[in-house]
C-alpha cells in the first residue's frame, strides 16, 4: 500500500518508488492549453470555464491552460492505479523523473473564482475594451459558446 508520508526525492534508497510516498497528484486533474485571452469576449469564456467549479486557470511560461480537477475513477483509496497494466499511454509516458511530487501549485498566474478572472481583465484590457463593463454576465444574445478543440 502506498504511504502517503512524504519522504524527500533524494532520500529514497535503491528499489523505491517516489509514487509510494505520494497521494497521486498526477491523477487527480487533467489540463490542457488555451488560446491566450486578447479580448473581452476571451474573458468571458474563461470567466465561464470558471464558474463551473473544480475547475482553475493557470499560465505558465506564457501559455495559458485550463485545468479540470477530477479524480480518474481507477484511482484506488491506496493512492495506487487500478488498471496498471492497461493504463493510457498518457500515464505510461509520464514519469517520475520531472514530475509534480513536490509541486506546491505555484504558477505565474493563477486564477480560481470567476471574479478573479474578471479583475484580471479589467486590469489588463484597454480602457476602450474592458474599463466599462460591468460584473454582471453578458446577455445571452451576446454570448456565442466556444468549441473546445
Ligand atoms: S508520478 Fe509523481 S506526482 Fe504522480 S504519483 Fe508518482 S510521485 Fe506522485
Ligand atoms: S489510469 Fe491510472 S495512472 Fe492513469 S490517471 Fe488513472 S489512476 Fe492515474
Amino acid at each position: 500500500m502506498a504511504n502517503p508520508k512524504k519522504k524527500r526525492r533524494e532520500d529514497l534508497k535503491k528499489g523505491e518508488v517516489l509514487c509510494s510516498y505520494c497521494t497521486a497528484k498526477c491523477c487527480r486533474y487533467f489540463a490542457f492549453p488555451i488560446d491566450t485571452p486578447k479580448k473581452r469576449q476571451d474573458y468571458d469564456y474563461l470567466r465561464w470555464f470558471l464558474l463551473h467549479g473544480r475547475v482553475a486557470i493557470f499560465v505558465e511560461d506564457g501559455t495559458w491552460y485550463l485545468m479540470v480537477y477530477a479524480d480518474c475513477k481507477h484511482l484506488q483509496e491506496d493512492h495506487r492505479c487500478g488498471i496498471y497494466e492497461d493504463r493510457p499511454q498518457i500515464c505510461r509516458d509520464y514519469t517520475t523523473d520531472n514530475c509534480e511530487y513536490e509541486d506546491d501549485a505555484l504558477y505565474d498566474k493563477f486564477f480560481e473564482t470567476p471574479e478573479q478572472i474578471w479583475e484580471y481583465a479589467q486590469a489588463v484590457l484597454p480602457a476602450s475594451q474592458g474599463r466599462t463593463f460591468s460584473s454582471e454576465p453578458m446577455s445571452a444574445r451576446e454570448v456565442v459558446l466556444p468549441v473546445l478543440g
